[in-house]
Formats: structure tokens, sequence, C-alpha cells
């Protein structure tokens, strides 16, 4: 029988390119300060691109900055097979959520190289442009466009807190490449595998190095416009008043209520601007944000429902306007790419469980165009986007072997 890819998956180089990389944007208390599109992911990118080179991967890139580092198939009409993830951070960043899955991807091209024997299929390592959005709201930028959900047109435009916009920074981080192609977006994939942190404590609790991720939560976001009328605290009475501070509040109370059942929604609303804001002025207008996510549609779908009723109902004497700004469905992975690479944890005799994700991944994105999976590995105490970001070794190199395996056997399936 012919030696496992994951045979030729080396954990120490993995860990320290993962080690290399925190380098840039790196904090004073260990964490990662890297925004997208910034000059020091620009470094970032360079450096992956000089990696790339030096085992004979070609850099491609596109109008989002997405970054691919393609290690030529046998047939190159042939989709090529996709792995990785993003290298933007939140301020308060650290050294793994998505640098591990761009990282495992290209330990996995290297593999292939070491290995000798060329897949039908063409390898890229894809980093993806601004999955964070901290700097840039929203995130998901590179996903978003390479598939065809938002067009330039949409997200040039949006500017950081400096004024500086997408597009200014696109053109920059794209100036600095050295020799990279631009390709069109959209090219036809035969599947995307992308690698990632759990983010979350289940692996952890269950004491499995891998989790084989069953789906991704679905996000609904909406903002809330209450509009009333300023008036004296001390002579406005009750009657005569039009609070849109009360009336806000007896519409989140009768949401908090609302999404009691069934007791695993999760409903927020972390974001309030009151106007005028004066200890001593009626509240004339105020502006509130919800979060709603729920693994199960329906449920999603019955929270909406409610959600527009009792906004509807409880404005009294004040008028509110409701506006959906997001909408993405939970999502379940295909049973093929599931069972792919639980087969390849399961080869390689390395636990692995189902998992499902809370959080957001450009590999929502691809799902809508190509087979897509996506790997999970544990993180101390599920802290991330946090200086403490902390994965082990040892977990880091089992996904990996398992993206091997898993990359392998789609490569060479024609
Ligand atoms: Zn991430």
């Amino acid at each position: 029988m012919a030696p496992r890819l994951s045979d030729l998956v080396d954990g120490d180089r993995l860990w320290a390119r993962l080690m290399a990389l925190a380098a840039f944007g790196a904090r004073p208390d260990g964490g990662v300060d890297r925004p997208a599109l910034s000059a020091t992911e620009a470094q970032a990118r360079a450096q992956l691109i000089a990696w790339g080179r030096a085992i004979g991967l070609k850099p491609y890139t596109d109008q989002a900055a997405n970054l691919f580092l393609r290690l030529e198939g046998r047939d190159a009409s042939l989709p090529p097979v996709l792995a990785g993830s993003h290298i933007d951070s939140q301020p308060t960043g650290g050294k793994f959520d998505g640098v591990y899955g761009v990282l495992a991807a290209l330990e996995v091209a290297e593999a292939v190289v070491k290995r000798g024997e060329v897949p039908a299929r063409a390898i890229e390592v894809v980093a993806w442009t601004n999955e964070e959005g901290s700097r840039f709201a929203p995130g998901m930028t590179g996903s978003d466009l390479f598939t065809g959900t938002k067009t330039l047109d949409n997200v040039r435009a949006i500017k950081d807190a400096d004024g500086v916009s997408v597009g200014e920074a696109i053109d920059a981080i794209l100036a600095a490449d050295d020799g990279v192609p631009l390709r069109p977006f959209g090219l036809p994939l035969a599947a995307y595998v992308e690698p990632h942190i759990e983010q979350a404590s289940k692996l952890e609790e269950a004491g499995a190095p891998v989790g084989i991720v069953s789906g991704i939560q679905g996000t609904r976001r909406y903002r809330v416009t209450v509009k009333g009328e300023a008036a004296h605290a001390g002579t406005a009475l009750r009657r005569d008043r039009r609070d849109a501070l009360m009336a806000a509040v007896q519409m989140i109370g009768a949401m908090d209520d609302a999404a009691r059942q069934p007791e695993d929604t999760l409903l927020t609303v972390g974001q309030m601007q009151v106007t005028p804001n004066a200890p001593s002025v009626v509240p004339e207008e105020v502006l509130f944000s919800i979060d709603l996510r729920h693994p199960d549609n329906g449920v999603v779908d019955r929270m909406d429902a409610a959600i527009r009723e009792i906004v509807a109902a409880r404005q009294g004497v004040c008028t509110a306007q409701l506006r959906q700004i997001q909408h993405s469905p939970s999502l379940t992975f295909p049973e093929a790419m599931r069972n792919a690479l639980t087969e390849a944890a399961n080869a390689l005799c390395i636990p692995c469980m189902d998992v499902y994700s809370a959080a957001g991944h450009d590999a929502r994105q691809l799902h809508y165009v190509c087979p897509t999976g996506m790997i999970f590995v544990p993180c101390r105490g599920g802290i991330s986007h946090n200086p403490l970001e902390w994965a082990e070794p040892e977990h880091l190199t089992a996904g990996t072997k398992v993206l091997a395996d898993t990359v392998w056997t789609l490569a060479t399936r024609v």
C-alpha cells in the first residue's frame, strides 16, 4: 500500500510557520493585530507567497486581493481542490484564528510536493480577504466577491474608521504584490475544505483532537429605529410623552421573552443609540440592533415573525421601523464531504466527533458553489478573538493530517 500523504505532514514546520506569521502584527501581550488589507497583512501575504514559491506553488490573486497558491495537477482543465481560510485578525486576535487553515493547507501542498506524485487536479491554498470584518464591516469580503454573493460595487466604497475605502486598500495590496497575476472571480472548484480552530470548547471537553463540522449556524441581523418626541423631563406629563426609549425597552423585553423557547435561541441586543442621550430629556429617538441565531431555520423563521410583530405591537405612541440587514440561513455541509473527512480521521486512528459551528466562516459562502467541508481543532477554553487564544501543536498536526488525506482523495478523484 502506498504511504499516506499525511505521513509527510511535518507538524514542526507547521508550528514554526504559525509562529513566524504571528510576528506580523504581533501585540506585546502575545496576541496578533493584523487588520484586513493593512501593511502588516501585506507583509504576512508576502511571506506566504515566498513560502509558496519556494516549493513551486504559483501565486494568483483577484480584484478582492484573495491570495491563491496553486500546485498544478496533471490536467489543468480540471477544477482544483481548494483549502485554506484567512490571515486577517481582530484587533485583539490570536495566533491561530484563520491562519491555521491557510498554513495547514500550505503544509498539505508541501507534503504533495515531497511525495513527488502529481495528482490529477491542482491543489490550491487560499487566504480570503477580510473574513473578520473588524476594519471593514461586514466581513467575508473575499469569499462574498469570489462566489458572487456581492459585487465589487457593493464593497469597494465601504470605509474604515480613518476614511480609507476597501477599494483603495485592495488597490494598495495588489500594487505591492510582486508579479502575482490576477484571475477572474468564480473559478470552478472541485471542493473546498477549511480547517479552523473551534472557538468553542466542545472538542476540548470531549477530548477529541479533531471535529468534523456538520454545518454552520445561521444569523439574522436587524436595526430598529424608534421615533418619539423630545420633551422636558420635569414638565412633560406622562400621558403627553412619546418616549422612544420606553417603547424600545418594551420591545426588547418582549423579544427576550419570545426567545426563551427553545432555550438555545440566541437573541442579542448589543448596540443602542439614544438621542439626544441627555439625562433630563425624554428620548426622541432610539436605534438598537438585534442579532438572532439558531441552528434550525424553522426556529429562526418563527422568531423573525415574532420580532416583526413585537416591533409593530409595542411602538405605542411612537413609530418604529425594523430593517433586516443580514440573512444567512443555517446550513448543513454535504454528507459526502463530511464522510470523506471522517474516513480520513478514522483511517489515521485520530479520534473525531461531529461538531456544529456557531460562528460564521468563509466556508459558508463556498458551500453554495462547490462541495464544502470544515475541520475543527480544539482551542484552549474555547477562547478566541483574544491574545490568549491557544491551540496544542499535536491537535493542529492531527487536523492537518486529516486535511492532507482528504485533499489527496479529492485531488486524485476525477
Ligand atoms: Zn476565523
